[in-house]
């Protein structure tokens, strides 16, 4: 059986778009997931004085689920080992509530198949799908690049936009 790793926050969690509404209702500006794509290092002046919000309490566990995340990966389930590889430990607070946050949307996952890390470079899958440049160069399986505000400049990748991508490529 074929492995993917999966990364959690942009690839399986609406993380992104959680930062634009928090420096939108701070700063009464009007970013969007395209806008912040189109003009990363300007937001990135409007967001960095807001980045502590990612080490408070509560942060990572009420984010959205990335549309059709659920039931793709449900049906990547069957037919391949899934790992859920996140690298949480830079949020100490986000360890527990990633773990609830996976049983509520993903309960058929389960903890013995989510890791918890700083560097990726030692995962070793088939499949890795990270919104992350620096997690895939070290990957020595297929990377796929999932398709992020932040990650619009880089083309080492073969990027995909969506779950329903995944699905047609994957199953
Ligand atoms: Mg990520």
């Amino acid at each position: 059986m074929q492995r993917i790793a999966i990364d959690m926050d942009d690839v399986m969690a609406e993380t992104a778009q959680k930062i634009i509404n928090i420096v939108n209702n701070a700063n009464g500006t009007n970013w969007t997931k395209e806008s912040v794509g189109k003009n990363h290092p300007e937001f990135n002046t409007h967001y960095l004085p807001h980045r502590d919000v990612l080490f408070e309490k509560g942060f990572f566990r009420d984010i959205p689920v990335m549309a059709d995340a659920q039931e793709v990966i449900k049906k990547l389930h069957e037919k391949y080992e899934i790992f859920v590889v996140s690298a949480a430990n830079e949020f100490p607070l986000s360890l527990s509530e990633k773990l609830e946050w996976l049983e509520e949307h993903f309960p058929f996952i389960g903890w013995k198949y989510t890791v918890f890390c700083g560097h990726k470079y030692m995962v070793k899958a088939d499949y890795l799908i990270d919104d992350q440049p620096r997690n895939l160069a070290t990957f020595e399986g297929k990377g796929l690049l999932f398709d992020a505000p932040h990650n619009q400049d880089i083309t080492d990748f073969q990027r995909v936009h969506s779950w329903k991508e995944i699905e047609k490529l994957l199953l």
